[in-house]
Order: C-alpha cells, then sequence, then structure tokens
C-alpha cells in the first residue's frame, strides 16, 4: 500500500470516525488513532503506537484471550480476526477487528484496527441469559438451567468411593393455606425470604434452583462426605424456627418437606435425581410433613405402582369398570328399610374388587371423580327404579357425591335430568356430602345445596364428627339428615364422654329438625345404645354389609314378605 498516499485519508479518518479506529505501520513507525479509540481504551495520545500499552488496557482476564487471537492470526497470517474483550473495570465490552498485512516473510507490515463499543449488546445478552438460567422472582437458578448445571456436574464426576453429587428437593408445607391467610403479594415476599435464606449455601460447589412455585432444589456437586446435604437441611431447619418477618408486619412461621438423594444411587442423570429426591418429597408429605425422607428404591416401587393405577383407574373410567353395591339403613323402631346407600367398587376381575377408599381420593385429584360420579348416580336410580317398580321397594337412595362434583356448576341439572329421564321422585334421592365439602367453600356450597334441596332432593351431611364439627353451622345449612361417623359409635361405650356428647348430639340435631343416621354399627350393644338415645336410623355390618343389587331384590322381597 501506498503509505503517503493514504496518510491523509488515514488522518481523516482518525478524526472524522467516531469509531475506535488505529493504522500501525511497523516499517515506518508511522501511528495514528481516532480520539474514540484512546477514550474506549483509557490510553493516553503518546501510548496509542505500544502494542503493549494496549495490551495492557484490555481487562485482566481476557488478556489471553485477545493474545491467542492474534497470535492464531498471525500464525496462519490471516489478514483479518475478530475478537471480544472487556475493558475498564471489565463493565465496559468491546468487539475488536483488526486487518493485518504481512511482507513475504510472514511478518506484520501494517495493521488496522476498529473498536466497536458492545457494552449495549453484553448488557442485553446478559439480561436474556438471565432470563433463560434464572428464577425472575428469587434470582436462584431455574429448573431447566438447575438440571442442565447438574447434568454437567454428572458427565464430569469421576467415581468416587461415596456418592458426591447430593440433591434435596425441598416443597414448603401448605404453602397455600400461608398464601389464602397473608394474600398473594405477602405470599410472594414470603417465597424470596426463603429464597435468601437459601441462597445463603450457594457456592461454587453448591447450587440452588426453584422448580415450581414453592419447590426448590439445592444440589452438591462434590461433597466431601457422604450425606453433607443432610447438614444443609438440619440447618434450614433450625433457621425455619425464626418466622420469616414480612413487610407487612406479618412474621410467619413456615414448614418444609425435604426428599434426598444422590448420585448414582438415585439415577444416572439430574432429570432421575430430581424425580427420586420429587418422590421422597411426597413420602414425607404422605406421612404428615415437615421433616425429610432419603431417597429407597422401594419408594419408587410404590410410585410406579401408583402411576400405573392411575392410568388403569383412567381406562377403567373410559370403559365403566365399576360397580355399585349396596347398603342397608334401617329404621331403629322397626326393622324397616329406611333406605340404601350406595357405595362404588372398582371392578378390575371377575371377582376382584378395589374399594373406594383406595381410589376416590386419587380420582378426586385427578378429576375422573366427575364421570365416575355421573356413572353412579346412573347406575343408581337404574336400580332403585327396578327395585321401585319391580320389587315394591318404597325405600330411599343415597348417593355419596364429592365436593369436586358439586363444584361444578352444571351438577344440578345432571341429576336433575338423570331422575326426569327415570320418572324418580327427587325426595325419594339422598345426596351425601362431607363436612369437609362444606368447609371448604361455605356459601357457594350452601347454595348449590340449596338449589337441590329446592328440587327436592334431600341432602344428608357424612361423616359428621370427623373433620371441624361446628354445631353452629348445622343451623345455617340446608340439610335433612345427619349421619353420625362410626369413630363415635365406636367409642360412645368404653368412653362416657364420647357417649355423653353422642347423646347431646342426637337430642339437639333432631331439635333442628334433622334426621339421624349411626354408621358402622357393629354390635347389638350399640344398636340398643343408640336406640336408647333416639337415633333414627341405623347402618352397618350388624344390621347388613354392603350388598349387590341382586342381593337388595331378595332383601327387600323378603322383608315385604315379612311384614304381610
Ligand atoms: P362412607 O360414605 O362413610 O361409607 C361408609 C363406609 O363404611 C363404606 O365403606 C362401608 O362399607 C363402611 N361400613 C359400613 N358399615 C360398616 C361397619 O359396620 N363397620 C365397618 N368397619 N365399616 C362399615 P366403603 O364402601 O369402602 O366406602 C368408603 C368411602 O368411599 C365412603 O365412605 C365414601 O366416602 C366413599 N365412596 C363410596 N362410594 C362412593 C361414590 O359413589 N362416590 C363418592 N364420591 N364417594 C364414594
Ligand atoms: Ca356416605
Ligand atoms: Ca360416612
Amino acid at each position: 500500500m501506498n503509505e503517503d498516499k493514504n496518510i491523509g485519508l488515514f488522518e481523516f479518518i482518525s478524526s472524522a470516525s467516531d469509531e475506535g479506529f488505529r493504522y500501525v505501520n511497523y516499517n515506518t513507525g508511522y501511528v495514528i488513532a481516532s480520539k474514540k479509540f484512546r477514550e474506549m481504551l483509557g490510553i493516553s495520545d503518546d501510548d496509542v503506537g505500544n502494542d503493549t500499552k494496549v495490551l495492557d488496557a484490555i481487562y485482566p482476564d481476557d488478556r489471553e484471550k485477545f493474545e491467542d487471537a492474534l497470535q492464531t492470526a498471525i500464525g496462519k497470517q490471516e489478514q483479518n480476526f475478530e475478537v471480544e474483550y472487556r475493558v475498564g473495570d471489565g463493565t465496559g465490552w468491546i468487539l475488536h477487528k483488526s486487518t493485518n498485512r504481512y511482507d513475504k516473510d510472514g511478518n506484520i507490515i501494517e495493521r488496522f484496527c476498529f473498536l466497536h463499543d458492545i457494552t449495549e449488546e453484553k448488557k442485553k445478552q446478559a439480561d436474556l441469559e438471565y432470563v433463560t438460567y434464572f428464577d425472575a422472582d428469587t434470582g436462584v437458578y431455574n429448573r431447566n438451567y438447575f438440571i442442565k448445571r447438574l447434568d454437567k456436574a454428572i458427565k464430569k464426576s469421576e467415581k468416587p468411593d461415596f456418592d458426591k453429587i447430593q440433591v434435596m428437593y425441598i416443597d414448603i408445607d401448605n404453602y397455600s393455606v400461608v398464601t389464602d391467610s397473608v394474600g398473594f403479594e405477602t405470599g410472594d415476599e414470603l417465597l424470596i425470604n426463603f429464597a435468601k435464606l437459601l441462597t445463603e449455601y450457594s457456592s461454587s460447589k453448591i447450587k440452588i434452583g426453584r422448580f415450581k412455585n414453592d419447590e426448590f432444589a439445592i444440589a452438591i456437586y462434590d461433597a466431601e462426605k457422604e450425606n453433607e446435604i443432610l447438614d444443609i437441611y438440619d440447618d434450614i431447619k433450625k433457621k425455619l424456627e425464626t418466622p420469616f418477618k414480612l413487610s407487612d408486619g406479618n412474621e410467619v412461621y413456615i414448614s418444609i418437606s425435604v426428599g434426598i438423594t444422590s448420585y448414582p444411587k438415585g439415577g444416572n442423570n439430574a432429570g432421575d435425581l430430581i424425580k427420586c429426591a420429587d418422590i421422597a418429597m411426597y413420602h414425607v408429605k404422605k406421612s404428615g410433613k415437615n421433616s425429610m425422607c432419603v431417597f429407597e428404591k422401594s419408594m419408587l416401587d410404590d410410585f410406579i405402582r401408583h402411576v400405573k393405577m392411575e392410568n388403569d383407574l383412567k381406562v377403567a373410567v373410559e370403559k365403566l369398570d365399576f360397580v355399585l353395591n349396596y347398603q342397608p339403613q334401617y329404621y331403629s323402631e322397626k326393622k324397616e328399610l329406611r333406605g340404601v346407600e350406595a357405595l362404588v367398587r372398582w371392578k378390575i376381575s371377575e371377582d376382584e374388587y378395589i374399594n373406594p377408599g383406595e381410589f376416590i381420593p386419587m380420582a378426586e385429584k385427578n378429576g375422573c371423580i366427575v364421570n365416575i360420579g355421573k356413572w353412579v348416580i346412573r347406575q343408581a336410580l337404574d336400580d332403585f327404579i327396578d327395585w321401585k317398580m319391580n320389587y315394591g321397594y318404597n325405600g330411599m337412595i343415597s348417593i355419596n357425591i364429592s365436593a369436586i362434583q358439586l363444584k361444578d356448576e352444571a351438577f344440578s341439572n345432571y341429576i336433575l335430568q338423570c331422575v326426569e329421564d327415570r320418572n324418580v321422585v327427587p325426595s325419594d334421592v339422598e345426596i351425601e356430602i362431607t363436612e369437609s365439602v362444606l368447609i371448604e367453600n361455605f356459601e357457594k356450597t350452601r347454595q348449590a345445596l340449596a338449589e337441590l334441596r329446592r328440587y327436592g332432593f334431600k341432602i344428608a351431611l357424612d361423616d359428621f364428627g370427623t373433620g371441624y364439627s361446628s354445631l353452629s353451622y348445622l343451623k345455617n345449612i340446608p340439610i335433612d339428615t345427619l349421619k353420625i361417623d362410626k369413630s363415635f359409635v365406636d367409642t360412645m361405650i368404653s368412653d362416657s364422654s364420647t357417649g355423653i356428647i353422642t347423646d347431646a348430639l342426637i337430642k339437639m340435631v333432631k331439635r333442628l329438625g334433622l334426621e339421624t343416621i349411626a354408621e358402622g354399627v357393629e354390635t347389638k350393644e350399640q344398636y340398643d345404645y343408640l336406640k336408647k338415645m333416639d337415633c333414627d336410623n341405623i347402618q352397618g355390618f350388624l344390621l347388613g354389609r354392603p350388598m349387590s343389587s341382586n342381593d337388595i331384590k331378595e332383601l327387600i322381597t323378603k322383608l315385604n314378605e315379612s311384614y304381610k
């Protein structure tokens, strides 16, 4: 290149350029740099030709990177190379583009470089990275990044004599109850404070992640001893003995349920480790919360069984593999049928059945209960009308309804349509609901029940005595019948205070105009005792176990014969 001809041009570029620009001719020693170049690197006019000074202007951590890029370019005699590095205190970023010219021996004779300020772009990129890797509310790793990093640690780990990668899955107990009582915003603040508490354990080998709303995880990548993570758990527990002080003045105590596992005991990848820790955590939830549990293979078997059962249940709901049994309810005065209660069973083979206690809670959780419940209504009414038309039955039919079904606004229309289709009189149908249904959503439930009652259905409050058993709300809810739970019946004779309570309860309930049914009556002694206390109706193994529709037909026939 003809330098003389270009010098004017370089001077023009350097004075007019808003970019950092520098030209060096290593043969002649001619150097020119724009003002911006000097500003960007923070070097003086005199030093612009000094490559060492230029190198010194680069943030120390990035110097090697720059040197490497430069030497690689020179080694390959490449004309152009680009490198990004930080300057100053490390917050400013520069994109450095350089063009070198070499002589035939490979020595550099001249170099142009342009510096481009990319601080803003880098900031945006970092923000984006933050969003991709970190949880926006709490600043800990998000789920994906936690798993990615954990997988990386697993790949790097060697076969040690004990499990050095240890994982803990944390769930705050009753978080929804806490937010219900302090409000959502305060609930968020609580989560942020909790995450902060966890972050105190964060280090180069201990990482924190947030998985769901109130679910977090901690991983140790390189533990010094077996079960080191248990020390962290103990420490967190100790800290939770002090309440979180929130900005609205509330002091909130929380407890946590924790599942623990390690690599490779709990799996060969991060996903499996988390799953196993999660399963161990659920184990804690099931057995009363506020504790920790180390994952064991048997929990996985339980879990797999549970998942299989859940899948089987979905299939059963499609195929309607259920049967109804009916348990008689007798008037306590005369041994005459007051009604029968429909109790569902899941039929898994010709002579194998699963009891509702084992699958109804699962069906309530996954929503299957809605379709099961609809089938129960149809089947119970079909059987009922058959008994009535063909066997002279004149008792009632009681049907259990779950909270989930009652929440569905179309429910009352559904059951009304079902009775109308079969010419059943609604007052022959008693809907059994449990106390917990009421308490969960009092006003809405009250309205739903009032509507059903307007249509003529009878309402029974089931399992009375197992929940809150507040007598005060009995006045305010539209019910006709109260079912006294088996737990009262079981102890009313041996425990005199239960006896007194049961007696008082029956008297009070009757004064409110409600009918009473005692459940789970197994002995003649209990029967006599309840009769003496004026309990209206008796249900239990003593007088009849749940039985098939055909057995009910026989029973009705037999009873009708005996009245003649
Ligand atoms: P529940 O409504 O309290 O029903 C009474 C349960 O106690 C029945 O158990 C019955 O077999 C049992 N039982 C009755 N008398 C005695 C007795 O003298 N001694 C003993 N030890 N037990 C007695 P089952 O059939 O296993 O039902 C369990 C629960 O499942 C029911 O409790 C009810 O809450 C629920 N359930 C049953 N069928 C349905 C249904 O169709 N829909 C809904 N949502 N829940 C149902
Ligand atoms: Ca019931
Ligand atoms: Ca009951």
